[in-house]
């Protein structure tokens, strides 16, 4: 089934300026799909929109069925650029965070966060400080945080952009790795032509903005090779 669907979605933002479309996408459950295009093309404001952050000033939109600005029901993980950790808390305390938030009991969440913490190789650091923390480690944890409600879509708008370039194919690798094993449904925003390609099933190449889809370019990349 599909698990995003956006049907002639544009985003005029209230000062004017047309961010996004019209675009059309369909995301199928498990795929693992990249949003290619040029710093300001309005990559992030698609993201949004299905992340259910930002309405779409037209058009329709579904994320597994529901629209997702109906926030009471829907469970969708979202990765920012910048680690936004909470620098009072633990690692563990931080991935915690949307558990607490759902009201679930502390020793069905204690499991959830060690199982995510342990997606992203991070278990032994449960009780560090984000301050102690690589760049790399913290966005692995921003990555937990986002897989410990067991989203029914991951959204990771450019995650890897701020890192150093050898901390950053490691993630891609890793990323690779937990997806064939968890495959999950991504949408993945990239300016990186490299990034889009290595991981994704699917690319999407986005026009200057406001964009909109000028090529869906099949890859699958992210199946195993024999
Ligand atoms: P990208 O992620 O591709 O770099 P964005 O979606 O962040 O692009 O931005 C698309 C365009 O919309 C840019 O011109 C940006 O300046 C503008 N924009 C983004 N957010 C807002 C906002 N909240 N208000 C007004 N303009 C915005
Ligand atoms: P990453 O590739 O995740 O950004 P780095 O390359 O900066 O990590 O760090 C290399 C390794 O150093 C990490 O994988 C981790 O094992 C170790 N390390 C980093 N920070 C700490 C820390 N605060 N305490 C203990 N070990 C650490």
């Amino acid at each position: 089934g599909a698990a995003v669907s956006l049907r002639d979605v544009t985003k005029v933002y209230d000062n004017g300026v047309a961010a996004l479309g019209p675009i059309d996408l369909n995301v199928r459950t498990g795929e693992f799909v990249s949003l290619l295009g040029p710093s300001g093309c309005g990559k992030s404001t698609a993201l949004r929109i299905i992340a259910g952050l930002s309405e779409a000033t037209a058009g329709r939109v579904r994320v597994a069925g529901r629209d997702p600005q109906d926030r009471s029901r829907h469970n969708i993980g979202f990765v920012f650029q910048e680690p936004t950790l909470m620098p009072w808390a633990t690692v563990r305390d931080n991935v915690q965070l949307p558990l607490d938030l759902a009201h679930m009991s502390r020793s069905e969440s204690a499991a959830r966060v060690n199982q995510a913490l342990a997606q992203v190789g991070l278990l032994e650091f449960a009780d560090v400080y984000p301050r102690e923390l690589s760049g790399g480690m913290k966005m692995r944890v921003s990555l937990a945080r986002a897989l410990v409600t067991d989203p029914d879509i991951l959204l990771l708008d450019e995650p890897f952009a701020a890192l150093d370039e050898i901390t950053r194919f490691k993630l891609n690798n890793d990323l690779l790795t937990l997806w064939r094993k968890l495959r999950k449904t991504v949408v993945f925003v990239t300016h990186s032509v490299f990034e889009s390609v290595y991981l994704s099933q699917r690319v999407l190449i986005m026009t200057p903005r406001p964009g909109r889809i000028a090529h869906d370019v099949r890859i699958d990349a992210a199946e195993p090779r024999a």
